[in-house]
């Protein structure tokens, strides 16, 4: 399977599809998801194109390894979460849908679970979300 350049977050990080902020390095970007899981549901992806896990190369996932644990410490304390769940979809069958590598971080909080995926999310709340994490980040 080869890579699509005009999949929606090829399209986010060229600035032609908007997205809500939440962390940027160089190799790294990380925005809200629009149809959030948990309050807090944001996606990490490299700044360089590979599909998924299966053709991502270490230098890949260590960068958003390395965002990712930054972004989800962010997220414990802009929350008050309880905890994290970190998810990744490979190809179709393993429940991808958009073919750049991404990886899920959902604050989680005791006893409450995941919503639905598919009901696109309120925009309003989810800005006030990412503004709740990047103050956390901002602060260090
Ligand atoms: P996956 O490919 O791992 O199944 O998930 C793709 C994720 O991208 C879903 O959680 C979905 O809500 C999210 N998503 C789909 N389209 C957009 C979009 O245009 N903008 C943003 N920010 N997220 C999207």
């Amino acid at each position: 399977m080869s890579y699509d350049p005009d999949n929606i977050f090829a399209k986010i990080l060229r600035g032609e599809i908007p997205s809500f902020k939440v962390y940027e390095d160089d190799d790294t970007y990380c925005f809200m998801d629009i149809m959030p899981r948990s309050d807090g549901h944001c996606l990490v992806i490299p700044k360089t194109p590979c599909r998924n896990i299966l053709d991502a190369s270490p230098a890949q996932l260590s960068a958003c390894m390395a965002t990712v644990n930054k972004v989800a410490n962010a997220c414990m304390t802009a929350f008050n979460a309880d905890g994290i769940t970190l998810q990744q979809f490979s190809e179709a069958a393993g429940g991808q849908e958009v073919f750049h590598l991404h990886f899920h971080i959902l604050p989680r909080l005791d006893g409450l679970a995941t919503r639905p995926a598919g009901k696109m999310g309120d925009m309003e709340q989810i800005k006030a979300h990412a503004d709740a994490i990047t103050a956390v980040l901002a602060a260090g």
